[in-house]
């Protein structure tokens, strides 16, 4: 098994991000502003993929999906599933866990407008494959809107064709991994309708089914 460690600190790898973190280090010294570890144990059976740290969420706060609208939707849910324990008070130090669960993203850093370049996306897709290959139980992934589904394809040397993305869906990749596809749990897409709790909770169901046995 592989030791995942995740990329340094101070990863220089896309020049355009790199800058993104310096100005926001200078305009807030107190926050995160580095690329965003996952959260939870890589003996998970899950892995959730988001697409990257949102600027007042995981990266003011280093922990995937904490601080902003999206983390609330998606820990409160995960907490409905037993997927999480603990109470979610979007502080990395709530002492809040996760359950058989890992969380990570595609792109470590934040983007600016929340838009990684294709150049960002397959620059951090070495740390996506190391993580994959050093999770020995992993049995599903859930994908968190289309740019994750894509990654965690192209990660496995997969064709997009052959695996549509569809909020719902589930994939079977092979070698007994599975992955269930959602509408990012953005407040824009919650806003706008296009994705509901009662949709979202719907693909954590079928994530769910699809590991039962
Ligand atoms: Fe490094 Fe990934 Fe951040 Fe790019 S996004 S600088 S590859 S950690």
């Amino acid at each position: 098994m592989t030791l995942f460690t995740g990329p340094a600190a101070d990863c220089r790898l896309c020049p355009r991000l790199v800058e993104y973190r310096r100005a926001n280090q200078a305009a807030f010294p107190d926050w995160h502003n580095a690329p965003v570890d996952s959260f939870g144990s890589l003996d998970a059976r899950i892995l959730f993929i988001g697409l990257a740290p949102g600027v007042r969420g995981a990266n003011r706060t280093g922990r995937p999906f904490t601080g902003d609208y999206a983390g609330d939707l998606l820990y409160s849910s995960l907490l409905k599933y037993g997927l999480a324990r603990g109470e979610y008070r979007a502080d990395p130090d709530d002492g809040f866990e996760l359950v058989g669960a890992r969380i990570c993203n595609a792109v470590r850093c934040v983007p600016p407008e929340n838009k990684p370049l294709p150049s960002e996306f397959k620059a951090c897709l070495p740390f996506l494959s190391q993580e994959l290959a050093a999770m020995p139980h992993l049995r599903a992934l859930f994908a968190i809107g289309r740019n994750a589904h894509e990654v965690a394809l192209t990660t496995l040397g997969l064709k997009k064709s052959a695996y549509p993305f569809a909020h719902g869906a589930m994939h079977e990749l092979g070698k007994g991994l599975v992955m269930v596809d959602s509408y990012h749990c953005s407040r824009y897409n919650t806003n706008t309708g296009r994705l509901t709790e009662t949709m979202f909770h719907q693909a954590l169901e079928t994530l769910l089914d699809s590991i039962k046995s």
